[in-house]
């Protein structure tokens, strides 16, 4: 076994605290990989703190990860060791059904097996990226350019891959106005996303001190989600919305800014229930889609994308004893934009 360290929850209520443990010696087809970098999703608070009902304790979170391949399985082809990586949302799936056979294994039909709280074959439960090292099948690791700024990359291995899958999936682009709802870790990837890709962009948010980052990052608008009269103004505009809210809102208040055949793509996962009123898709024949992470393949097709257009996450660069006070932050929406832990300082 390799002796593992990292940052785990032991229950919902307490603090992440340094946590030993042991991973599984690399088989002939994994990698092991020396974690530098790990960004800190959403997801990852959710999951901490039990929103879900479903995370097994201890808990190592972290599905953003940068990191060296230490060493190297006997049969593994794609990659040396010292070779930049990443890791993102998901580790394993069957590789066989229809999905993961078109590379979409992000909805494999027999279930991925998460980077962090997935159930492995023995019984026991996966641990992310919190940590000083990972050993991971080489066909769900993804090469990460040397080009691209280390901390600002990690984050696109959940953010960013999350957000130009919907984009790309729904053909977002030239000639469309794209809102993105919240301006968090995921929105400010889908800013950016959305702007390269030629859409016209205008971020809703709650908070009226991220306007002037909004126009740095590519927004063309941005909209203070409570000027009533502003939001008013903008019934029926919009080609699509990309909702990355992590916390219960009112889904029928923003529908009814999508102009006639417009499309809500839902990214963020409140973990309470909201309720959809018909007439706001009705009337004007509008849609409500969904978008999980992405693909392998599309996860390596956006890496290159983002080294190519110079696309990373801005990010708050903290060590791991300051995880706390950033899921803290992060769930008060005090976030510029995405925080990144430098596992180097464990
Ligand atoms: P984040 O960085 O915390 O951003 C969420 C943003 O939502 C906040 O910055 C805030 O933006 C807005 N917000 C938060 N609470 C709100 C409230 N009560 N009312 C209105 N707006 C509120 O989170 P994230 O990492 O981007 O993740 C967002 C959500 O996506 C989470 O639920 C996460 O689990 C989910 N997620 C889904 C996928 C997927 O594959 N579908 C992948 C990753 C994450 P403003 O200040 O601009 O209002
Ligand atoms: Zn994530
Ligand atoms: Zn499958």
């Amino acid at each position: 076994m390799i002796s593992a360290k990292g940052y785990a929850a032991h229950n919902q209520d307490a603090a992440l605290e340094l946590y030993s443990f042991e991973r599984k010696e690399p088989g002939d087809y994994d990698v092991l990989i020396d974690i530098i970098y790990c960004g800190i999703c959403h997801a990852d608070v959710h999951q901490s703190k039990n929103e879900y009902g479903n995370t097994k304790y201890p808990l190592v979170p972290g599905h953003e990860i940068i990191g060296r391949i230490r060493s190297i399985g006997e049969k593994v082809s794609k990659f040396k060791e010292d070779e930049l990586v990443g890791v993102g949302y998901f580790i394993l799936s069957c590789g066989h059904c229809p999905s993961c056979i078109t590379q979409e294994q992000q909805f494999c039909d027999n279930g991925i097996t998460p980077t962090q709280n997935g159930k492995l074959s023995d019984g026991t439960f996966t641990k992310g990226g919190y940590s000083d090292c990972i050993v991971v099948n080489e066909n769900y690791v993804l090469s990460v350019p040397e080009t691209l700024n280390q901390p600002g990359a990690a984050p696109l291995l959940c953010a960013g891959i999350t957000t130009y899958s919907s984009l790309k999936h729904n053909k977002v682009g030239k000639g469309h106005k794209v809102a993105i709802l919240g301006l968090g870790g995921l929105g400010h990837m889908a800013v950016k996303f959305a702007a390269s890709f030629g859409a016209e962009v205008t971020v809703l948010s709650s908070s009226a001190a991220k306007e002037d980052d909004a126009q740095r990052l590519g927004a063309h608008h941005f909209v203070n989600t409570s000027d009533k009269e502003q939001f008013a103004s903008l019934a029926n505009h919009f080609d699509f919305i990309v909702d990355t809210v992590s916390a219960k809102h009112d889904y029928n208040t923003y529908l009814n800014l999508l102009k006639k055949d417009g499309t809500m793509i839902l990214l963020g996962v409140p973990p309470e229930p909201s309720t959809l009123h018909a007439h706001a898709l009705t009337g004007k024949r509008r849609k409500v889609t969904g978008s999980f992470i992405g693909g392998i393949e599309e996860t390596q097709e956006m890496l290159y994308y983002c080294a190519k257009h110079k696309i990373t996450a801005d990010v708050e660069l903290i060590r791991p004893d300051e995880i706390n006070e950033a899921f803290e932050r992060m769930v008060k929406g005090d976030v510029k934009y995405r925080f990144t832990i430098d596992m180097q300082k464990l």
